[in-house]
């Protein structure tokens, strides 16, 4: 029986955006329920927000994790229907029962599910980058051809879409001269580039201003991740890589900018905070607090900008690269990125080494241009990951 909330299933409910996302569903527990939540292998977190939330349905990543949930749910006695393995991922993440789907699963383990999403013409809120980056035109396509609604959780992306003319049309660019997309610049904006050889995943996980998982938080150390960002601009937007330029602004309170033809800059600003973008995205078209303290300009003072040096950071350069040879290299950049930085965060690579390997990976594959379905992205996803870890080992 609907009781006129909305149902919610968070897909990576266990990460950084996902507790984000429950937070503040939590803090609306009158507009929305959860319908189903979906973790890899964190297990006893799971646990613990299906005590709280009552989910119809969880999904983790194995038979045996399943085994585990599942006895400790009923002990309990939660009802949630317990679930594993890929099938079910896609089965939760389509599921006619829900009214709207948050995709943070983390790199391209995202992809199909999101596509679910996508074909069973849901409100999707993506918080998954990866997903966009691999696909690019396909997933734009699919989400037309569906009639789905997508939503962007990247904070830039979100910021963006909310300075746009038409949001509701997130293509339609009349007087749009150029998106401003910026970036904190990460832990070593300002430290010396011969000492990056040396730094440790502890330290290049220690966002200055973002808490945020591992692997996200690798990339803004390289600043990949505002590479993976302007791929995935160009897609969301439908705007060409030329009118895309990315600006350092440290302080992290401007999320993004959309510039017009006539001279005026619009900005969306607040503190980050990850549940802002996720507040506007569950909420939209209307509005609805999220938990995040409001920003006080009097105590922030300062606002810098400065350009990005693409010789610290030849990760960004390397999306460029990938966006304008198109086809299949935006999806090798990514699969080689996300082999680089397990590898670093497992201690075999340097830090300096991922943008190394994937710039070899990408020199290594040769682009296909003309992909016509997903499986043959998830095709060269493998090819790519399978060249990256030859030059590791
Ligand atoms: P995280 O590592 O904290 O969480 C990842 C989630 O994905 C976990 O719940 C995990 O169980 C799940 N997961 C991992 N591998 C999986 C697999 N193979 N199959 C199914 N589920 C799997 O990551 P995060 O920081 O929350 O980021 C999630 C996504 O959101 C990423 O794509 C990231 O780029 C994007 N994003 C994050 C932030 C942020 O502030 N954290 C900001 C912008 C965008
Ligand atoms: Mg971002």
């Amino acid at each position: 029986m609907s009781d006129g909330r909305q149902k919610i299933t968070v897909l990576g409910s266990t990460g950084s955006i996902g507790v984000s996302t429950l937070d503040v569903i939590s803090r609306h527990q009158d507009r929305y329920q959860v319908y189903a939540l979906t973790a890899n292998s964190r297990v006893s977190e799971l646990q613990r927000q299906c005590e709280r939330f009552q989910p119809v349905a969880a999904v983790v990543g194995t038979a045996a994790a399943a085994a585990v949930l599942e006895r400790n749910l009923r002990a309990k006695d939660v009802k949630t229907q317990v679930l594993y393995g890929r099938e079910s991922l896609l089965e939760i993440a389509s599921s006619a029962e829900s009214d709207a789907v948050m995709c943070a699963i983390v790199g391209a383990a995202g992809l199909e599910p999101s596509l679910a999403v996508i074909k069973a013409g849901k409100k999707l809120m993506l918080a998954n980058k990866e997903a966009l980056v691999m696909s690019g035109h396909l997933f734009i396509e699919a989400v037309n051809q569906y009639g789905a609604v997508l939503l962007p959780i990247d904070s830039e992306h979100n910021a963006i879409f909310q300075c746009l003319p038409h949001p509701r049309h997130m293509s339609h660019l009349q007087g749009v001269s150029k998106i401003l997309l910026t970036a904190s610049g990460g832990p070593f904006l300002h430290h010396p580039v011969e000492m990056l050889d040396h730094v440790t995943p502890e330290e290049a996980i220690a966002h200055p201003k973002w808490v945020m998982g591992r692997k996200i938080s690798v990339d803004s150390a390289t600043m990949m991740n505002k590479g993976l960002e302007v791929i995935e601009a160009h897609w969301l937007f439908g705007i060409p890589a030329e009118q895309i330029e990315v600006v350092i602004h440290p302080q992290s309170v401007i999320h993004s900018m959309v510039s017009y033809v006539d001279g005026a800059i619009l900005a969306q600003m607040g503190n980050p905070d990850m549940r802002i973008p996720i507040a506007h995205a569950l909420a939209y078209p209307e509005r609805m607090s999220s938990g995040a303290t409001p920003l006080d300009l009097a105590a922030v003072g300062t606002l810098q900008f400065e350009a990005p040096d693409f010789d610290r950071f030849p990760g960004i350069r390397l999306a460029y690269d990938a966006l304008k040879a198109g086809g299949s290299a935006p999806a090798v950049l990514n699969a080689a990125n996300e082999v680089a930085v397990q590898a670093f965060l497992d201690r075999r690579i340097g830090f300096r080494q991922i943008e190394t390997l994937v710039a070899k990976t990408m020199e290594k594959v040769a682009i296909v241009q003309s992909l016509t379905d997903i499986g043959s992205i998830l095709s060269e996803d493998r090819k790519a990951r399978s060249v990256a870890e030859g030059f590791i080992s």
